[in-house]
Formats: structure tokens, C-alpha cells, sequence
């Protein structure tokens, strides 16, 4: 038997808002692309499209998990960032569309410099991949702590077809040398706020990758201190940052002696990239 696609959206998109889930209608179409290889755009130039009752009920299955909160993104094992795949798991961050905007700032520096680039904190690799595939003459070098991210990371470098060299490092402890470019965006909740997150954040991502600590600004202060001694001189370190921490990061980078301190806003015109000058 056959199902109607229309239908079909309407009665599960329906289901997701019952249960509060916000971008229901975005989410079911994630899940139709994804198990049954329909796109929204094919059903507008067939709205009779049809579905089999297996493939529908295999995504009715994922609906149960997205009414459970579990992340879409998870669901399907991967996501979207700057038009690149990503693969995905409860093991790194799942990339946010706000970080592209930290991104665009990097490449807008990079542009087609031969400059070193270290992407510090790199979770999923999104950072690295993104700024080795648009920045052709960057040597691109990203690390975290987690070996575990950095197994999903170096997949992603192979499914992207990049060339980022991973280290798995506390901060800058297994780093060495000098870059023109530093680039993070750390763990930046306070410890404090986790537990008011959305349950698909705050049971689904990483803790490691959301605590910034106390005041949530432990990895800033620990970054802006020792990138110091791996910035070239005039070398820039760009950081995403929560929307109310514009001020103190960049009191952090001037007590640390950086300079041509600048904020960027991102689309809902919160503040979210800080970038200084060595
Ligand atoms: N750099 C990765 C990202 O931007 C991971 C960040 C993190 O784990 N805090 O998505």
C-alpha cells in the first residue's frame, strides 16, 4: 500500500508540534530526504507523490525518537555546514549554523594567503574542513581533547576530501609551532545554565563540548593566554562567542596585549565572533 507524501507530512509534522518540538516541518522533511530520498522540492513538482508503507514506517520510528528529543541530527548521523556533509554523533557538537559566520571571517582573512591555520576545540572538524576546502593554499591543523571527536573529525576530512592534520591535545599541551591564524569555538555555556538547555543540547551534545566552566569563559582565558606563543606576530585569533560575552572576551585579549579587537554580529544581530590582532 501507498501513502500519499502529503498526507503523510501533514499527520507527522502534526505529531512533532504536539509534542513541542520547534522546526517540526523542517525536521520531517530532514527525515524524508534522508530514508526515503525525497526532497521538498520533488514533492512541490509532484504533490502526488507517494510513499511505501515501509519507508514510512521506518520514519515514523525516527519520529518517535524526535519526540523524545532525541536530535535530528543524530537521528540521521550527520548534518549541513557550509553546504558540506558532516557526520554526526553524541561524541562531538553538533555544528551550528551561527558558526558559520565565524567561518566566513576566517576565509575572508584567509582568502588564497599560504597561511597556517590552527582550529583549536575542533569537535566534528567543521571548523578545519570548511576553512581547508574554501582557503586552497591554507595548511589547515585542528586539535581537541577528545579522541573520540577526533575520530569523527578525521572522517569527516576523508568524506570532505580535505587535508586538516589532527591532533588530539589538551588546548595547546601537543601543539606545536607557530600559525598566522587561530581559530576556535570553545565550550562556552556556564556550568550554571546547562541544566536549562534544551534537552536534545544538554543530553545529546557533549558536556565537554558546552561547559565553559564557572563564568563560561575558562577556555577563552586559557586560549587568549597561551596562543600567545603560537601566533606569528600581526597573526589573528578568531573566536565564536556566546551573545553576552562580547565585553569580557575582549577585555581578556587586551589585558593579554592584543590589539584591532573587533565584533561581529551574526544574522539575529547578536554578537557571536570576537577577533583580535597579535
Ligand atoms: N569546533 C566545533 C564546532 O564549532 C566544536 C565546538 C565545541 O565542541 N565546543 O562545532
Amino acid at each position: 500500500m501507498e501513502i500519499l507524501v502529503r498526507d503523510f507530512v501533514k499527520e507527522n509534522t502534526d505529531k512533532l508540534d504536539a509534542a513541542g518540538i520547534s522546526d517540526a516541518s523542517v525536521d520531517i522533511w530532514l527525515l524524508l530526504e534522508h530514508f526515503a530520498d525525497i526532497k521538498k522540492s520533488d514533492y512541490l513538482a509532484n504533490p502526488h507523490m507517494e510513499l511505501s508503507k515501509v519507508t514510512a514506517e521506518q520514519i515514523e520510528e525516527a519520529v518517535e525518537k524526535r519526540i523524545n528529543h532525541i536530535p535530528v541530527q543524530h537521528i540521521i548521523g550527520q548534518t549541513e555546514f557550509m553546504g558540506l556533509t558532516f557526520k554526526v554523533n553524541d561524541k562531538v557538537l553538533v555544528p551550528r549554523f551561527d558558526t558559520e559566520i565565524l567561518v566566513d571571517e576566517v576565509v575572508k582573512y584567509v582568502g588564497d594567503e599560504f597561511f597556517k591555520v590552527l582550529d583549536m576545540c575542533t569537535g566534528s572538524g567543521c571548523i578545519a574542513i570548511t576553512v581547508s576546502d574554501m582557503c586552497d593554499n591554507a595548511t589547515v591543523v585542528a586539535s581537541d581533547i577528545s579522541k573520540d571527536a577526533i575520530e569523527v573529525a578525521k572522517e569527516n576530512n576523508q568524506i570532505n576530501c580535505t587535508d586538516v592534520t589532527f591532533i588530539e591535545s589538551d588546548l595547546f599541551e601537543s601543539v606545536e609551532g607557530t600559525f598566522d591564524v587561530i581559530v576556535s569555538n570553545p565550550p562556552y555555556i556556564k556550568t550554571e545554565d546547562i541544566k536549562d538547555l534544551q534537552d536534545e543540547v544538554k543530553l545529546h551534545d557533549p558536556h565537554l563540548a558546552l561547559d565553559g566552566g564557572e563564568s563560561g569563559l575558562d577556555f577563552y582565558r586559557s586560549i587568549i593566554k597561551d596562543a600567545k606563543e603560537h601566533l606569528k606576530n600581526s597573526g589573528k585569533i578568531f573566536f565564536e562567542i556566546g551573545f553576552d560575552q562580547a565585553e569580557e572576551v575582549s577585555n581578556i585579549l587586551k589585558e593579554n596585549g592584543y590589539h584591532d579587537i573587533v565584533v561581529k554580529k551574526d544574522l539575529s544581530g547578536l554578537d557571536r565572533v570576537v577577533i583580535a590582532r597579535n
